[in-house]
């Protein structure tokens, strides 16, 4: 699948790993977790036993360390079988794992990192707000000091794994009078008095993973759970979020790649005219299409997760890469619910599910119209 780029032995076996346990251990339950609206938490759990939720985490803390081009080809074979179970794995280590590893004191890492690394705790990221979404630097959930701790006020919403997650990593409003330099980064444990978890989204798709608010009434958090200087939440948050649109982008590879090998199989089988439907070319033309899409897309993720491995500067190149394979796996995923025909329709096939799991990918972690804002910015300004 991936013999076009220059993959070492070890990043070709987690791939082959990650495609072995997403064939025998995920794939066979996924439709019915997405019917069912299931937390698929025994998979993260073998997830966590293989060392997929430590993939960022340095060794001394127990992670595995293998960097942002093998978490991209797990992610990939995860995200092709189940892209509930894939946003989740995404979402602890891009979004949850990355700012503690990048931006948490020693106090933090000791802290938490080696728990995360395990799997013993489950990651999220609380940044948007029901009036803070694509302006995320205008969220107003407060943060105020009282000697060693914050009290923190105010809903944050749209938190992936919200009803699942340990830890949160939240931005909140540590000075009402700075707009994005009055925001802070904090590590919240789920269990802290004040904090509960609030409305459960009923979503279109990605129906296994859980979306929710986080309510905060006088909760207290202690000031050394912030990340990095108090102020600098906001560029911690966009920062992680660079590694995390890498990952969004692979999941749109992932259920693209889904989509074609569906749409190939029942191409090959389905008969009308008394010919296969794979030899009408406006089949053929649709094929090619796709897997063309898929390819340019796979590259563009690794050379981002790569640029990120080296600690290259690559905010316009993780955009990119998830603008062009969202929509690329939105047409992907149409062209393979027409294929099947009213049988791409029905819950009977999984490229049902594959088409309403593509929507998310252009929408989360920044719209399209966002990522396009942020790459005509690196060659515009402004
Ligand atoms: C399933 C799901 C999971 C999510 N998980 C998380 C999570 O774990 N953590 C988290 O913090 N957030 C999460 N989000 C929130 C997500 O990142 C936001 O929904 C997204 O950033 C868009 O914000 P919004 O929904 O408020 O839309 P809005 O910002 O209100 O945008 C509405 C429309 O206006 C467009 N628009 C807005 N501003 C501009 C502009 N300047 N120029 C052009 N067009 C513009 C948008 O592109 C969009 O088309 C999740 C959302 C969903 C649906």
């Amino acid at each position: 699948m991936s013999s076009f780029f220059d993959l070492s032995d070890e990043e070709r076996m987690i791939q082959q790993t990650a495609r072995e346990f997403a064939d025998s251990e995920i794939a066979p339950v996924a439709g019915q977790n997405d019917a069912e609206g299931r937390f698929p938490k025994d998979i993260i759990a073998k997830l966590s036993e293989l060392g997929f939720m430590g993939m960022l985490i340095p060794e001394k803390y127990g992670g595995s360390a293998l960097g942002n081009l093998c978490l991209v080809l797990a992610l990939e074979e995860i995200n092709r079988v189940c892209a509930s179970t894939g946003v989740t794995m995404s979402v602890h280590n891009s979004l949850a794992t990355s700012p503690i590893i990048k931006f948490g004191s020693d106090y933090v890492k000791e802290t938490y990192l080696p728990r995360l690394a395990t799997g013993e705790l489950l990651g999220a990221y609380a940044l948007s707000e029901a009036e803070a979404g694509s302006d995320a630097a205008s969220l107003k959930c407060r943060a105020v000091k009282d000697g060693d701790n914050f009290v923190v006020n105010g809903t944050k919403s749209w938190v992936t794994t919200g009803a699942n997650a340990d830890l949160y990593v939240v931005m909140l409003r540590t000075d009402p009078e700075q707009r994005a330099s009055g925001i802070s980064s904090f590590v919240v444990e789920r269990d802290t008095p004040g904090l509960s978890v609030g409305k459960k989204e009923d979503k279109l798709g990605l129906r296994a993973s859980s979306t929710t608010e986080l309510v905060f009434e006088d909760c207290r958090i202690p000031a050394k759970n912030m990340l990095g200087e108090e102020g600098q939440g906001f560029k911690i948050a966009m920062a992680t979020l660079d590694g995390g649109r890498i990952g969004i982008g692979t999941q749109a590879v992932g259920i693209a790649q889904a989509c074609l090998d569906a749409s190939v199989s029942y191409a090959k089988e389905r008969e009308q005219f008394g010919k296969k439907i794979g030899e009408f070319q406006a089949i053929q033309w649709k094929i090619a299409d796709m897997a063309t899409g898929i390819n340019a897309a796979r590259l563009m993720v690794y050379r981002a997760a790569r640029l990120r491995d080296e600690d290259v500067p690559h905010t316009k190149e993780a955009a990119m890469a998830k603008l062009f394979a969202s929509e690329m796996a939105n047409r992907a995923a149409r062209e393979a619910v027409q294929i099947h025909g009213g049988a791409g329709y029905l819950k009977d096939f999984p490229v049902e599910r594959y088409y309403r799991d593509a929507r998310i990918t252009e929408i989360y972690e920044g719209t399209s119209e966002v990522q396009r804002i942020v790459i005509s910015r690196a060659y515009l300004g402004g």
